[in-house]
């Protein structure tokens, strides 16, 4: 609570940032060619090339996602929704097609330990901790029994987090990186429904002032490769993206046509009615919603438009590399007459 010299309450309020209120200012730069500029970043034992994960959700990441994120110098994650069985054959599936694991989701409850064991024993390296609201005893009690199962032979990211303190919290419980955005995925209600959230630039920003070592992972509303340029900038090391990479050849799901010859794929929250009633058979709160995107065609085209845009964006800054734009990348706030401006604004003009 803020509260002025007279001692009455200004304000009960904390101001917070989202990617449409802010832009990065551009900075002198002595890049000549953007093919200088170095995206890549470690993650766990793997020497990534392109900043992006997609996401575990069960319209964006199976076998076929996690081959090319791999093959495209990203990362998949392949989603928990499915039985060990399947989920180890998936697994399977991408490390026999590259020399080279895609991670797994597991959950917090259940099957959770008999899940990473399974996956560790076929070569998994990377397991994700993917709970919607990952503050909690829950993800306590699971990071501590993981880490004493595993040690350092498995990378654990973790999430999701909105703040500083459960950033802190996940770390120390032995999280290696963290996904951090509550509330801001495109399909997403629970701001909706229980009125709880934090822009997810914004816990970025607050999460990026952490003194531990564990890695940053933005995590939801990341709707352009600008706003994921605001993101890494903001300290994330890279961006998770659900909604960017749906509709795709590689995301799970059939191409559905319209009357009109339309081509479009469903895409869907984890936590929608639908999601709910197809992997546990009931539904507890509505937190997600499911949705069609139109079908978009292979998913090499959308991630080279992206790393044409991060790399374009790495070089307004004047950044050579992930490190030098953590160090230079000079934020501002827009009005809403600059967001309006921000927006590609011409008029069409009738003959
Ligand atoms: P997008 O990239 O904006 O589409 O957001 C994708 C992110 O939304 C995922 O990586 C999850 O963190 C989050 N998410 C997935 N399903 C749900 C849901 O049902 N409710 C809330 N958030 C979700």
């Amino acid at each position: 609570m803020i509260v002025d010299s007279n001692g009455d309450v200004v304000s009960k309020i904390k101001g917070t940032v989202s990617f449409d209120d802010v832009l990065l200012q551009p900075n002198y730069s002595d890049i000549e060619s953007r093919s200088e500029v170095n995206l890549g970043h470690r993650l766990a034992f793997n020497d990534l090339t392109l900043p992006i994960i997609s996401s575990p959700m069960d319209t964006v990441t199976e076998h076929n996602m996690a081959s090319s994120m791999a093959s495209l110098g990203g990362f998949g994650i392949i989603h928990r929704y499915n039985t060990i069985k399947q989920q180890v054959q998936m697994v399977e599936t991408v490390a026999a097609n590259l020399a080279r694991f895609p991670g797994a989701a597991i959950g917090v409850s259940g099957d959770f330990l008999d899940r990473a064991r399974e996956l560790y024993e076929v070569g998994t390296n990377v397991v994700c901790i993917d709970i919607a609201h990952g503050h909690h005893v829950l993800m306590e009690r699971a990071l501590k029994t993981l880490k004493d199962a595993f040690g350092s032979a498995l990378h654990i990211m973790a999430g999701n987090v909105a703040t500083l303190t459960a950033f802190n919290d996940l770390a120390d419980w032995g999280a290696d990186s963290i996904k951090i955005g509550i509330g801001g995925g495109s399909i997403c209600s629970t701001r909706i429904q229980t009125g709880h959230g934090v822009p997810t630039l914004q816990s970025v920003l607050n999460c990026a002032q952490s003194d531990r070592d564990a890695l940053l992972i933005a995590d939801g509303g990341i709707k352009t490769s600008g706003d994921a340029v605001k993101a890494l900038a903001a300290g994330a090391h890279f961006v998770m993206l659900g909604s960017l990479l749906a509709g795709t050849d590689e995301s799970p799901g059939e191409i559905h046509t319209d009357i009109d010859g339309y081509k479009y794929k469903v895409y869907r929250g984890m936590a929608s009615q639908e999601a709910q009633m197809q992997w546990r058979g009931s539904v507890s709160s509505l937190e997600g919603v499911s949705t069609t995107i139109p079908y978009k065609g292979s998913v090499t085209g959308i991630i080279e438009d992206l790393r044409v845009g991060i790399r374009s964006g790495f070089s307004y800054s004047g950044a050579r590399n992930l490190a030098e734009l953590h160090e230079k990348a000079t934020f501002i706030q827009q009005t809403p007459a600059g967001q309006l401006e921000s927006s590609t604004h011409i008029l069409t003009r009738n003959k």
